[in-house]
């Protein structure tokens, strides 16, 4: 499943419709995650895109008073193609078409979504997510007055969007390992100063994900259509019984909610 980083390439490789006339849009196939609601396309007809946008892991386009808001699922793709290509993938569920050339959401096991709304900041799948982790917002302040009552784990915690967003599995074992925090401790146990070193992780390990252009462990075509991401380097993830870079230790593999949490016991405290 795409991460943060992966959507916010995405992102930034779809930039170019940013100041386009969207001329229609066609919608193929509209049994995704959610049906599309087709009723609500005139509205962006003749309308400039203003802006292209992450927010948590939608892709958000808006045009006027309107925005679509986009979700990779699974599987999801985005790329841009000229209008005068008899180019067609199997897949090809909706075409945001431009004067010469179209937007084309891809997704094979359909897990993803597209919503237009006039009211983004109340669309039910906007109006409860949390901070974005690469933002001012996400302080150690903040954190530390969100967990310090907390009987859950702190992985749990950072993974809880209503909280933060966008910090899936892999980062999440990434930004514990860089903090030096064991991903089972309780968000009550954590002190002012490792809530503090956590977001400033967060930011340090999502940032460098999106320099790297995102990393994923699952096939992934980016909007220019270049199949895979270069992975940064990881630290836990991955890595059972290796040796830690930083001590030599064993890295350690646990289980916690179903998903896989890595780290080392002697750097993590
Ligand atoms: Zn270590």
């Amino acid at each position: 499943m795409p991460e943060l980083p992966e959507v916010e390439t995405s992102v930034r490789g779809i930039s170019s419709i940013k100041n386009k006339v969207i001329k229609s849009i066609k919608v193929n196939q509209p049994s995704l995650r959610w049906k599309v609601d087709c009723q609500k396309l005139a509205q962006f007809q003749e309308k400039k895109v203003q802006s292209v946008y992450r927010r948590a892991k939608y892709i958000v386009i808006s045009a006027a008073d309107s925005s679509i808001i986009l979700h990779l699922g699974m599987t999801g793709t985005l790329r841009i193609q000229r209008n005068d290509s008899n180019f067609f993938k199997k897949h090809d569920h909706v075409e945001i078409i431009f004067k010469n050339e179209k937007l084309i959401f891809n997704d094979p096991r359909r897990f993803g979504s597209m919503h237009f709304t006039d009211d983004f900041e109340n669309h039910f799948l906007i109006r409860n997510l949390g901070v974005e982790p690469i933002s001012e917002k996400f302080s150690g302040e903040y954190l530390y007055s969100k967990i310090r009552r907390s009987n859950a784990t702190i992985k749990s915690l950072l993974m809880n969007q209503n909280l933060v967003v966008g910090i899936g599995n892999i980062y999440a074992n990434e930004i514990l390992f860089d903090a030096k925090v064991r991903p089972k401790r309780r968000g009550k146990r954590i002190l002012k100063k490792e809530a503090i070193k956590l977001t400033e992780s967060s930011k340090l390990i999502l940032n460098k994900a999106i320099k790297a252009g995102g990393t994923t462990l699952q096939d992934f075509l980016s909007p220019d259509g270049n199949k895979g991401y270069f992975k940064i380097d990881l630290k836990v993830y991955g890595r059972n019984k290796e040796n830690c870079d930083v001590c030599k230790s064993s890295i350690k593999l646990i289980k916690q909610n179903q998903r896989a949490t890595y780290y080392c016991p002697m750097c993590q405290r």
